[in-house]
């Protein structure tokens, strides 16, 4: 049996600092916002050499939390990918502002700064760029794109990108601001949820910090409307044991890729293929496929759990499909194509052999 994420080995690794961890909380009964929170969003920030960070109650927070902080809402234009998690879209809905889905490219599968500006109205306030999969988009494109739109922020969707990098830099640090997930399952998860949001303007921190405890600035003063949408002090407390590990978690996803792209691509299989001067993290090992279903199932009864990130865009979702007139044909064919194979920061070659030989027996590129 080979799972998708080896959470169960991260975890047995980790059991005992995780444990010291959680009784350190239970035995100063700081749960909500403690020094915690505030230490891994000191040490969160300088990972990426970033001026603030906010801790939140998990990624989709981050997004919402972070537009109305900037004050974009109802009657605004927010694009975004249809390829990505339904998250990205919801959160643009949940501030009341509408998403406007754009085309990937083929190499990478993230959005493409051409259609981007084709997609650009008067309406437009924000774009929300995800790297998916941990492959940085092109950052420099869409930083040309808006550079004649000062009325157009840049937020990075960072859910997948735990220190993937763009031109030698740290995702999450080239727009106004970028949103984080610690999704148990994300290349930095905690046991539960969690989220962050970076950002280098001291202004949108404070105001996020705000809103992200009700609006209050001090016990009994509520500045804002705000939100519950703090992050546990639990969650703070085992994210700050797992940090130390994430580079090397990452090195190990890298070598982990190129040891699939190596077998892959000599037989003529289409993997992610990153743009130059880019360093993405895998936080999913994606390859297309004409023969979906039967490689799913062939690796399936192998006891080899595979995923499919995404099957449908969010134009074609229920809960979108009437905010997109457009059809995005590319999006639509590769979503038909795509599957993710085991990867984590613990994978063996063993276990990779494993799944390359399952994964050739049927699949045709
Ligand atoms: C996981 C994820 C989110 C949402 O994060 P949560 O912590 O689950 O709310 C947003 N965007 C993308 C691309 C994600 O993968």
């Amino acid at each position: 049996m080979i799972p998708f994420v080896n959470l169960e080995r991260q975890i047995t690794f980790l059991k005992p600092q995780i444990l010291a961890a959680v009784e350190a909380v239970l035995d100063d009964r700081s749960f909500i916002q403690g020094p915690r929170v505030a230490q891994f969003e000191k040490l969160f920030a300088a990972a990426h050499d970033a001026p603030f960070a906010v801790g939140c109650s998990n990624g989709t927070a981050a997004i919402s939390l972070t537009l109305e902080g900037l004050g974009i809402g109802c009657g605004d234009e927010v694009i975004l990918p249809a390829h990505t998690f339904a998250a990205t879209g919801a959160a643009i809905r949940h501030v009341g502002a509408t998403p406007v889905f754009a085309e990937i490219e083929r190499e990478t599968y993230t959005i493409d700064a051409a259609d981007v500006q084709r997609r650009l109205t008067p309406r437009t306030k924000a774009i929300i760029p995800v790297h998916l999969y941990g492959t940085p988009c092109r950052l420099g494109e869409l930083s040309d794109v808006i550079a004649s739109r000062p009325d157009i922020v840049l937020i990075e969707d960072c859910a997948q990108a735990h220190l993937a990098c763009y031109r030698g830099r740290p995702v999450g640090t080239f727009g106004k601001a970028a949103s984080f997930s610690f999704y148990p399952g994300k290349n930095l998860g905690a046991c539960g949820d969690a989220g962050a949001i970076l950002t280098s303007d001291e202004k949108l921190a404070n105001t996020l910090r705000k809103l992200r405890d009700h609006g209050r600035r001090d016990k009994h003063l509520h500045e804002l409307v705000g939100y519950n949408h703090r992050m546990d002090e639990i969650q703070a407390a085992i994210l700050l044991v797992k940090l130390p590990f994430l580079a090397s978690w990452t090195a190990r996803r890298q070598a982990a890729a190129r040891y699939y792209d190596i077998a892959l691509t000599a037989r003529g299989f289409k993997v992610i293929t990153p743009f130059a001067d880019t360093t993405p993290v895998y936080h999913l090992y994606v390859v297309e496929v004409a023969n979906r279903n039967e490689v799913c199932a062939h690796l399936s009864a192998k006891g080899i759990i595979t995923g499919i990130h995404y099957p449908r865009p969010l134009h074609c979702q229920p809960a979108f499909a009437a905010l997109c007139r457009d059809r995005l044909p590319l999006t639509e064919a590769i979503t038909e194509r795509v599957m993710s194979l085991p990867i984590c920061g613990n994978i063996s070659h063993v276990e990779q052999d494993e799944v390359i030989a399952a994964f050739l027996d049927v699949a045709r590129p």
